[in-house]
């Protein structure tokens, strides 16, 4: 029996046997991951980890890295929550505020069809409606009652179009999800962490109702009974410690075993922005970034698909190459990263050459990944997998196309 405790500290020898364990069983368990956790920032552990991801990254994916062409559609960045470290949000009489019109959606889906972008992704902020009387008002001048139902119109407009959506619209009911689920090749929602802290006087989410830890897991168990390829991930650097990361990893290994509906978890770095509460905190650094990829990695499995963002790491891109992700997420060649506004997008082209020089290679998938696209027929509607099948060559990729002017 293992009796250590995830802090007594690890050698390199230690460390390699619990990873060569792990890549060979498929998944690192709870308490090896609590003490590869606790020593990450020794150099030799965290190179360990990293080899350790690299392998199981190779063994499940082999040397594809895929990103998805994309235009990001803040469709409102009103929203009820205030999380401590968000400057997407605006008050409603912000000058910045802003809630698209559907013809506004129409013209920004057709700017990024003449890019070849393949995914609509909305992302908005949380059941504004609630909290605002002008946006409860705008939507009524439109006939509706929740931001819910503009989005729903919003996702088949750009469906029929010839987009793919993929939704990120903070918290959803199981009959909103049902209802986005006819034109969306899939849905996401960071799980970000379960830290019970965050929540707490002071913390990140203290004033921010819609990131309690158990309310976003009701609603990836709801997208996981309604069969919806689902998006989770760790956000790092918000208050959390090593070990709450374990236990988020977790938690979505978990979640991923009993629906198998987690196509991909993203592992995103926290960047202070200066006009928020949370200006002063120090980010992680590119090396620690890369660790917590390796231990998504390890944790959930050479099967999972996980991503980083390249923008949040333009400098790091060839740490993240070794810590066993394989993908870079939506990356567009139209629309700037509306979370992150100060971190551009690195040109496809760019980001090829590098992935090249790593010995990998880049793909394009659409919003929905091709095992399940190919193999799982239950978890998209017929017509937007007809659609999607179109799009994509045998391997479920995308047919391929010029990333040079892009
Ligand atoms: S829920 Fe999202 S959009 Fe709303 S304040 Fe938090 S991070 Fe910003």
């Amino acid at each position: 029996m293992n009796t250590a405790s995830h802090d007594t500290p690890l050698n390199r020898h230690e460390a390699e046997t619990i990873v060569i364990e792990a890549v060979d069983a498929g998944r690192l368990e709870r308490i090896p991951a609590g003490r590869l956790a606790a020593n990450l920032t020794a150099p030799d552990v965290l190179e360990t980890v990293l080899e350790g991801a690299r392998e199981s990254k190779r063994r499940g994916k082999g040397d594809l890295v895929s990103y998805s062409r994309n235009i990001f559609l803040p469709l409102t960045n009103l929203c009820r929550d205030r999380c401590a470290y968000c400057t997407f949000a605006k008050q409603p009489d912000s000058p910045d505020a802003k809630t698209y019109t559907l013809d506004e959606v129409r013209e920004a889906v057709d700017g990024g069809m003449r890019a070849g972008c393949a995914e609509a992704l909305m992302c908005l902020g949380d059941k504004p409606e609630r909290a605002y009387k002008s946006h409860r008002e705008w939507l009524a001048e439109r006939g509706m009652t929740k931001t819910s139902e503009l989005l729903v119109q919003a996702c088949e407009q750009t469906f029929a179009q010839g987009m793919f959506p993929h939704t990120n619209a903070g918290i959803l009911s199981s009959e909103e999800m049902a209802d986005l689920r006819r034109s969306n090749a899939s849905m996401g929602l960071m799980l970000e962490s379960t830290s019970p802290r965050l929540r707490a006087k002071g913390g990140a989410h203290y004033v921010a109702p819609d990131k309690d830890p158990a309310v976003r897991i009701r609603m990836h168990e709801e997208a996981g009974e309604l069969k919806i390829p689902f998006t989770s991930g760790l956000l790092l650097g918000i208050g959390e410690d090593e070990q709450d990361r374990v236990e988020t990893l977790f938690t979505i290994a978990d979640l991923a075993e009993r629906y198998g509906h987690i196509q991909e978890v993203i592992v995103q770095p926290f960047h202070p922005k200066d006009d928020t509460p949370m200006r002063g905190i120090e980010p992680l650094t590119d090396a620690e970034v890369a660790g917590w990829v390796a231990m998504a990695r390890l944790i959930l499995g050479p099967q999972m698909n996980v991503q980083a963002p390249p923008n949040l790491a333009p400098d790091a891109l060839e740490w993240l190459l070794r810590s066993g992700l394989n993908d870079w997420g939506g990356v567009s060649p139209v629309t700037i990263d509306f979370i992150n506004p100060e971190a551009p997008w690195p040109k496809l082209v760019e980001l090829r050459r590098r992935t090249e020089a790593a010995g990998q290679r880049l793909v394009e998938r659409l919003p929905i990944y091709p095992d399940y696209l190919l193999d799982r027929p239950e978890f998209l509607e017929p017509a937007v997998r007809e659609a999607a099948l179109e799009r994509v060559a045998e391997t479920g990729f995308v047919k391929s196309q010029s990333v040079e002017a892009a």
